[in-house]
């Protein structure tokens, strides 16, 4: 596997902390080992989150080729948008992100704090518009990059979630080899990463990863989409690319990519009562900050699987926390009372 041709700009503070999750795995009946690789912590700019991962692959074409303003798309409380406001910081570029009405939630202050505030605070331009929830590629942020232009910019496009630019899997490529190298120090290797998924490319990125030594399929994603068949059309197409991009010497297939799809309902965005319980559950036992959108699902799918003991005795399991705990403010109602 070859993804050291490719270049990459550090944005992160190197190889992300593997953090064992001991009251967790003790309250769920201490058989399975659970763990976490605290991505939800790996930069300095801005809390960081997988998205900082993916972007030190793509930032050095916009560096390399001029480009002055980065523009991207998300929902309203896009942890994605956060951190390319963050790196377009501190890089010294423009930042244009177009903000969409993902989520079925409606708060006087939804619009106002957590993610969109920080960005508003690290001086994007931030551009609200009505469209709903949909991981494909928009007419909206084509509208952006235009405006850009029009104004004499160059600027450099980044879709939801990094997931559609060619180079979006190369950052989860890299975590596996990370984990290689961080279970050769802790003495074992894990069984089972489980991941949360939407637009695809961190998992996409794994399965790459993890298949250059036999453990595609024991990347287990979560499905927080709510909208499972795109989702996994669309991992199994990126992972195919990326795939092809780091000559990984085998195919991916289908059957490759693993999609949970019990835990993302009712809709991207809301959480459902188990969603809930895990956040506090995982907060209270660990002081680890999961959110209502991404994290919580994925939290809640690992929880479950260990409940019915989809995981066997013994297991040695990595939760890959992915970030998102900056979105928390603009949820507060589920959590008012504790
Ligand atoms: N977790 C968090 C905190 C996210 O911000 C995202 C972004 O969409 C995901 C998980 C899902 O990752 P992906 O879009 O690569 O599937």
């Amino acid at each position: 596997m070859k993804l050291d041709k490719f270049a990459r700009y550090p944005l992160t503070f190197g190889p992300s902390p593997i953090t064992p999750l001991k009251r967790l795995s003790e309250h769920l009946g201490g058989e399975v080992e659970l763990y976490a690789k605290r991505e939800d912590c790996n930069s300095g700019l801005a809390f960081g989150g997988n998205k900082t991962r993916k972007l030190e692959y793509l930032i050095p074409e916009v560096l390399e080729g001029g480009y002055d303003t980065l523009v991207s798309i998300g929902g309203i409380q896009s942890n994605q948008t956060r951190q390319v406001a963050a790196v377009a910081a501190h890089l010294g570029l423009d930042c244009v992100l177009v903000q969409e009405n993902w989520v079925n939630y409606h708060d006087a202050s939804y619009d106002k704090v957590g993610n969109i505030e920080l960005s508003r605070i690290m001086g994007a331009d931030v551009r609200l518009d009505p469209a709903g929830f949909d991981i494909g590629i928009r007419e909206s942020w084509e509208r952006a990059m235009e405006s850009v232009r029009a104004k004499g910019g160059k600027p450099f496009p980044i879709p939801a979630g990094c997931s559609e630019h060619p180079y979006g899997g190369l950052g989860f490529v890299g975590f596996a080899e990370e984990v290689r190298q961080q279970e050769r120090e802790l003495g074992f290797t894990f069984d089972y990463i489980v991941v949360c998924s939407v637009t695809g490319s961190t998992q996409a990125g794994m399965v790459v990863g993890f298949a250059a030594d036999g453990r595609a399929r024991q990347v287990i994603g979560i499905d927080a989409s709510a909208k499972p068949a795109q989702t996994h059309a669309q991992i199994v197409r990126i992972a195919q690319h990326t795939a092809e991009l780091v000559e990984l010497g085998q195919p991916i297939t289908a059957d490759d990519v693993v999609l949970d799809t019990r835990f993302g309902y009712p809709e991207y965005g809301l959480p459902n009562d188990g969603t809930l319980e895990a956040i506090r559950l995982c907060g209270r036992l660990e002081g680890v900050l999961t959110d209502p959108v991404y994290e919580g699902k994925s939290m809640h799918g690992m929880i479950e699987k260990v409940r019915l003991g989809e995981f066997p005795a013994g297991a040695k399991v990595l939760y890959a926390h992915l970030g998102g705990a900056p979105a928390l403010s603009a949820y507060s109602e589920w959590f008012s009372r504790g």
